[in-house]
């Protein structure tokens, strides 16, 4: 099959947009993939996580969990820049103390990583949409400072074995053993975390394990901080 012009993608897009408008995700109103109404809605998430681990909304609320839910099995990935930049936005606090902290060098921005097995299934891996999403943000906010604030890794960390999913394993010491060395980092790294701070990105987050035990690896490796950022729990 020929690849397509980039430039007959767009028109094509933009016809399909004329014909197709997106709707919203939530409340089926025409305009946005996750209309303005519905963003407002969602709140702060009330539960505690682990140290260092920040979420951006309430997984409880309906409205961002049709967000990811759409993001991640219906191949809605532009809902990854739409959650991407609402976690910047609820997050600032925690991104201007970490500026603050990290003077110099980019911020590294890790998505959690999908085993090999799941990256087929699925064709894409949620946590890398929004983190760019996150990125786009942050690059339209900040365009007066020489080295850009953060950079993505992408299969820096890799996760070698398939789990069963979190959320449905109810006893906390199976939990944690079922991502007991589980994720590593990608032995073609030649990067060097030593002194830089890290934020690993994920979607949603029950008990911050997942988070916890990538932040173990990049710790491990050399990073001097090492932080968590998901957009619901
Ligand atoms: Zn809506």
């Amino acid at each position: 099959m020929n690849i397509l012009p980039k430039k007959l993608v767009n028109i094509l897009g933009l016809a399909l947009s004329i014909f197709f408008p997106d709707k919203c995700v939530s409340c089926n109103k025409p305009g946005e993939l996750l209309c303005e109404l519905c963003i407002n809605k969602t709140r702060h998430p009330e539960r505690d996580l682990p140290k260092g681990i920040y979420a951006a909304c309430d997984y409880r609320d309906p409205q961002i969990k049709r967000a990811l839910l759409f993001l991640k099995y219906y191949k809605k990935r532009r809902l990854g820049k739409v959650v991407g930049k609402i976690m910047y936005e609820r997050l600032m606090e925690e991104i201007s103390d970490l500026r603050e902290y990290t003077k110099g060098n980019p911020i590294l921005l890790v998505p959690v990583p999908l085993s090999r097995k799941r990256m087929r299934e699925r064709g894409y891996n949620q946590a890398i949409d929004i983190a760019k999403g996150f990125m786009d943000v942050a690059k339209s906010e900040i365009n007066n400072e020489e080295t850009p604030l953060f950079q993505i890794l992408i299969n820096f960390v890799v996760k070698d074995k398939e789990t069963k999913q979190q959320a449905k394993i109810k006893n906390r010491n199976e939990r944690l053993n079922n991502l007991k060395n589980c994720f590593s980092l990608n032995k073609k790294n030649t990067f060097d975390l030593k002194g830089r701070t890290v934020v690993v990105i994920d979607d949603i987050t029950t008990t911050g394990s997942t988070i916890t035990e990538i932040m173990k690896v990049l710790t491990e490796a050399g990073a001097k901080k090492v932080v968590g950022f998901a957009v619901a729990h």
